[in-house]
């Protein structure tokens, strides 16, 4: 879709903070952060919701190299993964590290976006890259 930021993401056009990419997925660090280290999963094709992705079961398999490498390079507690779909028309999966103290207790607090700048971006998409 030619509007659309993931897809524009995912031809390059707009940069990301990238920190996994094969053939058919990408990921990269979400810009508004709910916690350090915060990433989306997309494919790079466009679909609409998770559930529209042919190979689901291939895509979530992405999700959980993210998850594996946050928990082995940012020392977090646990990953949790969500997938509501409304604010970016393209499936994608936001795979959170959750941290002991952090500010979300049992749910996710959204509006506890955190503003790292590019250089705290980088450093963290430098230890998550696989
Ligand atoms: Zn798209």
């Amino acid at each position: 879709m030619t509007d659309c930021i993931f897809c524009k993401i995912a031809s390059g056009e707009i940069p990301a903070y990238k920190v996994y990419e094969d053939e058919k997925y990408l990921a990269f660090l979400d810009i508004n952060p709910l916690n350090p280290g915060h990433c989306l999963v997309i494919p790079k094709t466009h679909y609409r919701w998770t559930y529209d992705v042919p190979d689901f079961g291939e895509y979530w398999e992405v999700a959980k190299k993210i998850a594996l490498s946050q928990v082995n390079n940012l020392g977090c507690q646990f990953v949790s993964f969500i997938t509501v779909g409304k604010q970016v028309p393209h499936a994608h999966i936001h795979v959170l590290p959750r941290y002991e103290n952090d500010p979300h207790n049992e749910g996710l607090n959204t509006s506890n976006k955190l503003n790292l700048t590019p250089d705290e971006l980088k450093t963290i998409s430098e230890k998550i890259k696989i």
